[in-house]
């Protein structure tokens, strides 16, 4: 009815219109879903995030009534596991009043209660669970912050340089003959609100005729957010994704089954993400907080002292179940499986003395 919509219109419809969105309808996780992330590989992976957080607490002054919030939480599991590694520091975890998440998915809210909050798991009494729509929603107190593949499901807009300007890619119906998904990408003739808001700050003599670049605002917005948030109120957060430390233009992608699709083919039935791009995010709050990394995911496992902890559980491990530790975890820290490309960033208080354990002294 309008004529083509932007892509980030499209991603916003095709993940999380109440009506028929990609995460508001069902469990999209695990072997029987259509991808797996860290947190359901391994619980070493939250237990390390527990930790890391533990660490900045300490180094934060020990901060007495704190909370916890999560964007994006998924099924519920890493915040189960950092919570439950949190529980063998017991006055860091006594100081924790409130757990915050931040989702959209009524279906995934209700498994988030049910792994969190359900009877059975008494681990967390005395701790107090709320979820919210969105970051404004969230009370001030000091804080630690942590979202996992919550960037990378925001919507981005494409735009590709021309020879007077940027043009933003846009999906528009195709109901030609010989027309694969009914959708086709077309180069708007003229600007958009979008080009004209979002490309400002572009280095344009940079670029050829042709590029095409991505560029997420609500990325930025939300990390804002959180910047503020934490330069208000003092705590810590933590960005895990997958992507780089600069601006790309042909990243997005739909996962089905574990195999890859075309984005616009299945709308509604598939993933939807797009790379990170840790610079922008870094560039949104340097006049907030102090900003460290990114750093790679296996270089932060590590630092945590993966290997230590899988020796651990293997000790305790049926013989069994060994195997499959010691997979799962080389699949978290491996360079060509997901210790390359998911990197880790982390905001601190301005001024803070000591580095964030796992990053190094920044140079930005
Ligand atoms: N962190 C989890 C889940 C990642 S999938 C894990 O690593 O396993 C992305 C999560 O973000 C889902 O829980 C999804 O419902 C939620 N989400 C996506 N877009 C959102 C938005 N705009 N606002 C709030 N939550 C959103």
């Amino acid at each position: 009815a309008t004529g083509p919509i932007s892509i980030a219109q499209y991603m916003k419809e095709v993940l999380t219109s109440s009506l028929s969105g990609y995460y508001m309808v069902g469990d999209v996780f695990g072997r029987q879903g259509d991808f797996v992330t860290s947190p359901e590989i391994s619980q070493i992976f939250g237990e390390l995030m527990g930790i890391w957080f533990m660490t900045q607490w300490q180094s934060q002054g020990k901060p007495d009534k704190i909370q916890v919030i999560e964007l994006g939480p998924g099924r519920g599991t890493l915040l189960y596991d950092m919570l439950n590694a949190m529980t063998n520091f017991n006055d860091c975890f006594r100081s924790i009043c409130e757990v915050h998440l931040i989702e959209v998915s009524p279906k995934l809210r209700e498994i988030q209660y049910q792994k969190l909050c359900s009877s059975s798991r008494s681990t967390f009494d005395g701790l107090k669970f709320f979820w919210h729509d969105t970051f404004n929603e969230i009370p001030d107190k000091w804080s630690m912050i942590i979202a996992h593949e919550f960037f990378d499901a925001l919507p981005i807009h494409l735009f590709e340089r021309a020879s007077n300007g940027w043009r933003e890619v846009m999906v528009d119906i195709d109901d030609t003959n010989n027309s694969l998904y009914n959708f086709r990408l077309i180069v708007a003739p003229g600007p958009t609100k979008a080009s004209i808001a979002f490309t400002g700050s572009i280095a344009y003599e940079k670029f050829k005729i042709g590029d095409r670049i991505e560029i997420s605002p609500d990325s930025m917005k939300i990390s804002k957010q959180i910047a503020k948030h934490i330069k208000g109120n003092g705590g810590t957060s933590l960005i895990i994704d997958y992507g780089q430390d600069f601006i790309q233009g042909n990243t997005l992608r739909a996962i089905k089954r574990h195999e890859f699709v075309h984005p616009l083919s299945d709308p509604g039935q598939a993933d939807l993400s797009a790379d990170v791009n840790f610079r922008y995010l870094k560039e949104s709050v340097a006049d907030l907080v102090d900003v460290y990394g990114p750093v790679t995911q296996s270089k932060f496992l590590q630092s945590l002292g993966i290997k230590a902890r899988l020796l651990m559980l293997l000790k305790n491990a049926l013989p069994a179940k060994r195997k499959d530790l010691i997979s799962s975890t080389e699949r978290l820290v491996h360079p060509s499986a997901m210790g390359e490309i998911y990197k880790v960033l982390a905001f601190v208080p301005k001024g803070s003395l000591e580095v964030p354990v796992a990053f190094e002294k920044s140079n930005d």
